[in-house]
């Protein structure tokens, strides 16, 4: 069931980063602490928690599956895919920052004393589940629940991808939102972090809620014209057929932002053509199954998409 929960996240048929998985594998090891598993230390790791933003061994990635994944996502570097932000929350974390956060209470000198490769399977299952189940070996967050989460709605429109995992470690809400609907997603993508966004939609959060004026995040994209977090939110299945409260769609709004890349990776997505008669390239090969209706509502797929009359404005 968890492969399966995993496979829905991230659809097969993504592109994979660095071509090759020896060369994800060298480029994840070479992270500082990820030549060794996070948690009992055996070399050269070669599966990953996903929304930890970490490398374990074989036998840990057992214990991390068994926790289930609303604690840890856990996916294999060599047999599954991988696309280019889920490359970056790895790329930018790593055993040895993330394990600054988890294991910030448990001193040098007890690490020394801590399971290694050798400890019985049991006893590394303790160890484990303490360290992210129960959080044994973190400090205690200052403040409430309320002044985390208002730490995350600011964290995440920041540059660091490791204090919002901080945030979400110490029990901020993935999904928080401000009293008008904004939430953490929509700030990240308003921001144009798309690191934060993955680890955000890792880490539990929902790409399909809507803010007051009835906006996904992909809507806040659109508007942006922000391709990278636009790509994310596709890939983790945002829906393109969502209309706001003026009735526009993520297409909607892209067609009326200023520079278009969102807007193509949008069409892309959708497996139509952006301006075909204008002699760009025909992108209808990249028809994705779950989007092959056409955003006029009238024309079948594949068919040269004619550019709605821009909507700049329409959203304030
Ligand atoms: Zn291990």
């Amino acid at each position: 069931v968890t492969s399966r929960m995993l496979d829905a996240q991230v659809p097969r048929n993504m592109e994979v980063q660095g071509g090759k998985s020896e060369d994800r594998v060298a480029t994840l090891r070479a992270i500082q602490g990820n030549d060794k598993c996070a948690d009992c230390e055996t070399g050269d790791p070669e599966w990953a928690s996903v929304n930890l933003g970490i490398l374990i061994c074989l036998e840990c990635s057992g214990i991390h599956r068994a926790m289930g994944v609303h604690v840890s996502r856990v996916r294999s570097l060599l047999l599954d895919s991988w696309d280019t932000s889920l490359c970056e929350v790895m790329k930018t974390l790593g055993n040895e920052k993330v394990n600054q956060v988890y294991l910030d209470t448990w001193p040098e000198a007890a690490r020394e004393s801590g399971i290694n490769p050798e400890t019985p399977r049991d006893e590394k299952e303790r160890f484990v589940r303490a360290k992210y189940e129960e959080r044994a070996f973190m400090s205690r967050p200052k403040g409430d629940r309320e002044s985390l989460n208002a730490r995350l709605l600011e964290g995440v429109g920041g540059e660091s991808v490791l204090e919002v995992l901080r945030l979400l470690s110490q029990g901020a809400d993935a999904n928080v939102a401000e009293t008008d609907g904004t939430n953490a997603m929509m700030i990240a993508v308003r921001h144009n972090r798309p690191t934060i966004v993955e680890l955000l939609i890792q880490s539990g959060a929902d790409v399909s809620a809507c803010d007051h004026l009835g906006r996904t995040p992909l809507h806040h994209a659109a508007q942006c014209d922000f391709d990278d977090v636009a790509r994310t939110l596709v890939a983790r299945g945002s829906s393109m057929d969502t209309r706001d409260c003026y009735g526009k769609t993520p297409l909607d709004v892209a067609a009326g932002s200023r520079g278009g890349a969102a807007f193509e990776v949008l069409v892309k997505s959708m497996g139509l053509e952006v301006g075909a008669s204008e002699g760009t390239d025909n992108l209808s090969d990249h028809a994705s199954p779950d989007h092959t209706g056409s955003p006029t509502g009238s024309s079948p797929p594949g068919t040269p998409l004619i550019l709605p009359h821009p909507t700049q404005g329409a959203m304030g």
